[in-house]
């Protein structure tokens, strides 16, 4: 085993295991990966059990396994999935630096209470993705990965037809034809998917660049015959359509999408409404048996109109499933990518055995969302 430094910093994770969640913010391996940074790890018992991760794992790897009140009394730091609720932050301690999807895009009076409370927050949701150092700590990128990997595995399952194209005595089966609309990171994984299931695969997307990326996946890009070849914003990412855009993007979408069989769609906005790509006619205008997966679906509304957590049958027999809490279903495989995130965030800020942030440095302004205090030094140098 690799030599581990004298521990300086504590690290500790709660069980925010629930009926729609089942990750764990830290896995095993990675309480082995932290010990060589001189960060000691403490968990609630039971923690990752739905991860299938038992106490014993994480005591064999050198964690500590303790109550929730112990967690929260020693850890330095706290790594979290979702972000922590109201009666938790009210329990912790000034000082104390707390790591997750803060929703610090949508919601100010959240990361105010935090500020309140004298805590440090950092927030996943706000990493420089660009930014090469910054690449093992997207949480969005191993999450959305995973999701489009089950949305392809979900919707093969509510569907009553074979995926693959099969050629039996009694005739031969048409393989199934499926649409993946966003074709990011889960979109891109569900077409791998879907196509190692035997469908055909078409996908859509707004920006322009992701057309290459389809096709080299072996799917076809779907040619909607409008022009938003501006449809990619600041950093890469698509940047949201005027309303007009929007509608004819709707129209189009509706009429190509009657043909299929199965729809993905992985328009997934953190905290903020997603866009609706399939109207109801659209819906309306797939056949009996035809599966709709909305990744996107949530309380706001999902990319598909009418989709709500959960599944519904429509009046014309098609199966909507709404589905944003995929990533848990591969709960061992998202904990151990997750977890990892979250650790090399933690060691980021880890400086000579402390934790410690410097807000002229990129990735600490953008991260450090409460309790953002400069350095000494720093603070000379202006
Ligand atoms: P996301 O979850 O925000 O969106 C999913 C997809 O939906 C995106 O591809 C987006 O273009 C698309 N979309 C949004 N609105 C749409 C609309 N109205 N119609 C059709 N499609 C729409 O994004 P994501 O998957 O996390 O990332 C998007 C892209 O960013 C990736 O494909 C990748 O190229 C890039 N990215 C880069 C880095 C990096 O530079 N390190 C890291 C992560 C992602």
């Amino acid at each position: 085993m690799a030599e581990q430094k004298e521990a300086t910093v504590t690290f500790g994770v709660l069980n925010e295991t629930s009926d729609t969640e089942s990750r764990v913010a830290l896995t095993p391996d990675i309480v082995t990966r932290l010990g060589r940074n001189g960060i000691s790890c403490i968990i609630e018992s039971g923690a990752g059990n739905a991860a299938e991760y038992t106490d014993e794992d994480y005591q064999d790897a050198g964690a500590t396994v303790a109550s929730r009140d112990e967690v929260i009394a020693t850890a330095d730091a706290l790594g979290f999935i979702d972000r922590p609720s109201a009666e938790t932050v009210a329990k912790l301690k000034a000082g104390q630096w707390v790591i997750g999807m803060l929703g610090s895009f949508t919601d100010t009076a959240y990361v105010e209470s935090l500020s309140n409370a004298g805590l440090v927050g950092v927030a996943i949701e706000k990493l420089p993705r660009q930014l090469s150092s910054a690449q093992s700590m997207d949480e969005m990128t191993s999450q959305n990965s995973v999701m489009g990997y089950k949305a392809a595995i979900t919707a093969a399952n509510a569907y009553g037809a074979f995926l693959p194209m099969m050629t039996t005595a009694a005739g031969t089966i048409r393989p199934a034809k499926a649409l993946v609309l966003g074709a990011g990171i889960a979109g891109l994984q569900a077409i791998g998917t879907l196509k190692r299931l035997g469908a055909v695969v078409t996908a859509y997307d707004v920006r322009p660049a992701s057309k290459g990326e389809v096709e080299s996946l072996g799917a076809k890009f779907l040619d909607l015959g409008l022009d938003f070849s501006k449809g990619q914003g600041e950093g890469g990412y698509a940047r949201a359509l005027s309303a007009e855009e929007q509608a004819q993007q709707q129209a189009a979408v509706d009429e190509k999408a009657s043909g299929f069989d199965i729809v993905i769609t992985t328009a997934k906005v953190p905290g903020r409404k997603p866009p609706v790509l399939l109207t109801k006619a659209g819906v309306n205008g797939l056949h009996r048996g035809a599966v709709i997966v909305d990744c996107a679906a949530s309380d706001l509304g999902g990319n598909v109109e009418g989709s709500a957590v959960g599944e519904q049958v429509t009046e014309g027999g098609v199966k909507l499933i709404g589905a944003p809490y995929l990533a848990s279903g591969v709960a061992t495989t998202a904990s151990n990518l997750l977890s990892r995130n979250v650790a090399d965030v933690l060691s980021h800020f880890v400086r000579d055995g402390k934790l410690g942030m410097d807000l002229t440095e990129e990735l600490d302004n953008a991260l450090v969302v409460a309790g953002r205090i400069e350095t000494a030094e720093k603070k000379e140098e202006k």
